[in-house]
């Protein structure tokens, strides 16, 4: 007798399918199961899905060798053949038998039913297929390896545990914020959100929460997520001092992008097999098989990073909530600046209306009572033409260099000047390959195109009049650094010496290791001043910062992009709680954040110099609720690229003309397609088309039907070289 067994593997994207095809086993095999199968002439990675049927004369079922799958409704079924390999296209009909599992791989226990739910739900939710989203989440090496390695690799013997020699670490006695929030965590289910202040002790509230699960079950996990985990390398540092003294070396496992092949695999299967206790990792983590899950906490939980941007584009974040729900774990979300729709989430109730589905825990205060820094608007429409810094801020900075404090410097573009231009033609240094101006840097003197890479050398003369005064418009990271350096020259240390200068951004951090080695020196007072991107403005705990620069951050004042104020107020704060962090300093004069601007006067501003967030958020929201955006409105996003921004259109409006019905029916919104910001990368035209709806269920209902047809468009608009659907679209 032979079994019938339905095996999810990695199909291509817009294949149509779900990704679940039948097999034929001699033996049954329980879902969650890792195998190998064949596909047309390949051998793929496959996870048994359903549970197997008995059928006992599979080949007479051999019409249907796909499995239908529950989250993809697709018009017409293609054949298996229709997705093997062109050479197979000819093969005889003799193809359509099922085919047997090739293997099953030996030492892995089966993924987990909610594993595979949470999976299904991704798949559905962000349409895609299942298959892709189950494939991409485990390690390439259970793929990549052969029959051989993986025999050998699972010979291995666990390393022995290392012996503790780290001393246990006093652990600080909660405050009294800490206490409750902690008290509310263990005695409700949440989802929460822990609102907290910069300093107020979040991470040592994740800390103790984890603590107390482990203490009441050893064999607890716990998944904790940040943005970039390279950004915060101290963290996973934190994490180990607590833990390993108690639950051993091996009791954490890191679970991100930079990981080698192998490390990736071997603590993929610590946490699969419920060795390791805690998994810190970023939105990739979210998909962790965790048999015992308990808590989930994703810090920071407003940072863009945590949606994907390509294949499946899930929100980790959103994703987590879905994952504690159905594992019964808890969930806390951590900000001192939440996303607006978590904060809307957790609105407490009101006279008139319920409170809203998560629960909010408030840590106002900072831990050492640390202040949070004055904040200082410089109005830059009286400063003399072209100033970089006000006489007054830079008077600040000298005498607090001066005194021995650190002072950052934001400033949000990198490179030297984001333009070089002709004074005599109006030449721009525009790329060829994109609508979008190619940066000036000036360390290897290129002009490098942010978008598609375009590099060349800066040439002396205009290459289009030839005129030799050709020069900088605008400033990046790189100048700011040099002109520093100048305005700086003759300051010193308290210890006599000239003072350091450093630069932290995408381009200083190229190299492996860079950004670890930059932030250490930082951390240890070898640097002075730091100058940087969003990058220096995250989750850092440095300790001497007493004053915050905030250069020309007006620009996403009057974005069309309507999550740009959010994303700038939340930059601002996050920036500004990098200073005063350690209240045994001995401070002359208050810690600081200065913000130049054009609009010294807007609202979001004020907010901050109030260190307000509830305020703005309220504000922003009202506004959103007048014009129903997201929270109040649920949105998806269909790009199109093609070799014409029109094939691009075309193929865009021909789905909106396709799916107008039935949005008409379900209260939807299609728009007219338009030209996406960046137009043209790489030269690929790119347009999008914005679907809206105040109901997400029936936007999910409006999706899923209209997949269908968006696949059967593709082949009346061949020039369209690929299309994605982007559901809660973070950028617009
Ligand atoms: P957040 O994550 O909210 O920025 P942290 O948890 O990093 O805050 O705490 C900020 C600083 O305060 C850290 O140096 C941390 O060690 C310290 N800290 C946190 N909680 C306590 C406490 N209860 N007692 C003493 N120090 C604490
Ligand atoms: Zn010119
Ligand atoms: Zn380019």
């Amino acid at each position: 007798m032979s079994h019938l067994i339905s095996v999810m593997v990695h199909t291509p994207a817009h294949s149509g399918l779900g990704g679940a095809l039948t097999y034929e086993s001699d033996s049954v095999l329980a879902p969650g199961t890792l195998v190998r199968v064949p596909l047309g002439s390949r051998e793929l990675l496959g996870v048994v899905w359903d549970e197997a049927g008995t059928r006992p004369c599979a080949k007479e079922t051999n019409a249907s060798t796909l499995a239908p799958d529950a989250s993809h409704t697709t018009a017409s079924q293609p054949s298996l053949l229709a997705m093997d390999d062109p050479s197979h296209n000819n093969a005889a009909p003799a193809a359509l038998q099922l085919r047997a599992i090739a293997s099953v791989l030996d030492g892995v226990a089966p993924l987990s039913a909610h594993w595979r739910q949470l999976v299904q739900f991704a798949a559905r939710y962000y349409q895609r297929s299942a298959g892709e989203v189950a494939l991409a989440s485990l390690p390439s090496q259970l793929r990549d390896l052969s029959a051989e390695q993986w025999a050998r690799r699972l010979k291995r013997k666990p390393k022995p545990p290392l012996a503790n020699d780290a001393p246990a670490q006093a652990i600080p006695t909660p405050t009294d914020e800490q206490a409750q929030v902690l008290a509310s965590i263990d005695a409700q289910s949440g989802p929460f959100l822990l609102f907290g202040n910069t300093g107020s002790g979040k991470t040592e509230v994740y800390l103790r929460a984890a603590q107390a699960l482990l203490e009441r079950d050893p064999s607890a996990q716990i998944l904790v997520m940040v943005p970039e985990i390279n950004l915060t390398p101290q963290l996973e540092a934190r994490f180990r001092a607590r833990f390993a003294p108690q639950w051993g070396s091996e009791c954490l496992v890191a679970m991100h992008s930079s990981l080698t092949p192998a490390q990736r695999l071997n603590n993929w299967l610590a946490a699969h097999s419920g060795q390791a206790r805690i998994v810190l990792g970023t939105r990739m983590a979210v998909f962790a098989s965790m048999p015992h899950l308990q808590l989930i906490v994703v810090d920071e939980e407003h940072d863009p990073s945590y949606k994907q941007q390509e294949g499946a584009r899930y929100s980790a974040r959103d994703l987590a909530v879905y994952r504690g729900q159905l594992e019964n774990a808890k969930v806390i979300l951590g900000s001192a600046t939440p996303s607006l729709e978590s904060w809307h989430h957790s609105r407490p109730a009101t006279e008139t209306e319920p409170a809203g589905r998560y629960m909010r825990l408030a840590m106002p205060s900072r831990v050492g009572q640390g202040a949070l820094p004055l904040v200082r608007r410089v109005d830059m429409n009286r400063q003399p033409y072209k100033t970089v810094f006000s006489s007054h801020l830079l008077e600040a900075m000298r005498e607090r260099v001066t005194r021995g404090e650190q002072i950052l410097v934001l400033l949000n573009r990198r490179g030297y000047a984001p333009v070089l231009h002709c004074t005599d033609c109006g030449w721009k240094s525009e790329c060829p390959h994109c609508s979008a101006y190619r940066v000036f840097h000036k360390l290897d003197r290129t002009l490098r195109c942010h978008h598609c890479g375009f590099t060349q050398a800066v040439t002396r003369a205009c290459p289009s009049c030839g005129n030799l005064d050709i020069s900088p418009l605008g400033r990046g990271t790189e100048q700011l650094e040099e002109h520093l350096a100048e305005l700086l020259a003759d300051v010193r240390r308290p210890d006599g010496e000239p003072i350091r200068i450093a630069r932290i951004d995408a381009d200083s951090t190229r190299l492996k290791g860079e950004l670890e080695r930059q932030l250490a020196e930082v951390h240890a007072g070898a640097v002075d001043v730091l100058v940087g991107t969003q990058m220096i403005a995250k989750g850092h705990d440095f300790r001497r910062v007493t004053l915050v620069a905030a250069l020309n951050a007006d620009g996403a004042l009057f974005s069309s992009d309507f999550r740009a104020p959010e994303r700038l107020f939340s930059l601002l704060m996050q920036a500004a709680g990098r200073a005063g962090r350690d209240a045994t300093m001995n401070l002359v004069s208050p810690c600081e954040m200065w913000v130049q601007s054009h609009h010294p006067q807007h609202p979001l501003f004020e907010a901050l110099k109030q260190h307000d967030y509830p305020a703005f958020a309220d504000q922003q929201l009202r506004e959103r609720e007048q014009a129903t955006l997201p929270p109040f409105s649920f949105q998806a996003l269909v790009r199109a690229e093609a070799r014409s921004q029109e094939a691009a259109q075309d193929f865009l409006n021909a789905a909106r003309d396709a799916g107008s019905a039935l949005a008409d029916e379900l209260l939807v919104d299609l728009y007219p397609a338009v030209p996406m910001t960046i137009q043209r990368i790489a030269n690929i035209e790119r347009a999008q088309m914005l679907i809206e709806c105040t109901s997400r269920k029936a936007l999910q209902h409006f999706l899923a039907h209209w997949q269908a047809d968006l696949h059967g468009l593709r082949s009346a608009h061949r020039q369209v070289i690929r299309w994605a659907v982007d559901v809660d679209p973070l950028a617009i």
